[in-house]
């Protein structure tokens, strides 16, 4: 086996310990290098992706998937009741560290992508969908217009998306509290 294919190996399977690849790593400095810098990525990518839920939440999610009888009663569901400044605080800290996790995975993606040489072809991904804009704005020269309000308009919409995530899960507490609170008075 050649570097190329050694270092194909590595990248598919970091785990495969056969003799070959071993017997090579300790001849070639330069592929042992590149074992140990996609091993310490490898590290830094488990890292990353992993995505720590609230222990309050998963404790009441398991709650009511062993107790499905409980959704019908919010008022047992919500023993004892968060506070509401609470609940905001916990959603919008998840939905941050989510939101940073995946800016920070296709950061990380972008290095292995460079590293094991799939950079040409995400170029090329990322190169057809501006062929066809280009085509578009040739057939019909007003869509560039359209398209530049888009364009300046990404980071509004991706504002807009998180508030509307942030909303939607207010959204779907507050009946719950209040249906709580309701039945606690009645
Ligand atoms: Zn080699």
């Amino acid at each position: 086996m050649d570097c190329k294919e050694i270092r194909e190996y590595i990248t598919l399977e970091p785990n495969d310990e056969r003799v070959e690849i071993q017997t090579h790593l300790l001849q070639c400095t330069s592929c042992a290098d590149y074992r140990r810098r996609q091993h310490s990525l490898d590290v830094v990518l488990q890292a990353e992706m992993r995505w720590e839920t609230p222990a309050d939440l998963t404790a009441r999610l398991l709650n009511i998937a062993a107790n499905p009888a409980l959704l019908a009663n919010p008022t047992v569901m919500l023993q004892p009741r968060p506070k509401g400044w609470h609940v905001v605080l916990v959603y919008t800290v998840t939905i941050m560290a989510v939101i940073l996790s995946i800016a920070m995975g296709v950061q990380i993606f972008g290095l292995l992508a460079t590293q094991i040489g799939l950079q040409s072809t995400i170029d090329q991904l990322v190169i057809w969908p501006s062929q066809a804009v280009a085509q578009l704005i040739q057939v019909l020269p007003e869509s560039r217009y359209v398209i530049d309000f888009f364009l300046q308009a990404r980071t509004y919409l991706l504002w807009l998306l998180c508030v509307a995530v942030v909303w939607a899960v207010l959204d779907r507490w507050t009946p719950q509290m209040s249906s709580g609170r309701s039945q606690v008075q009645a």
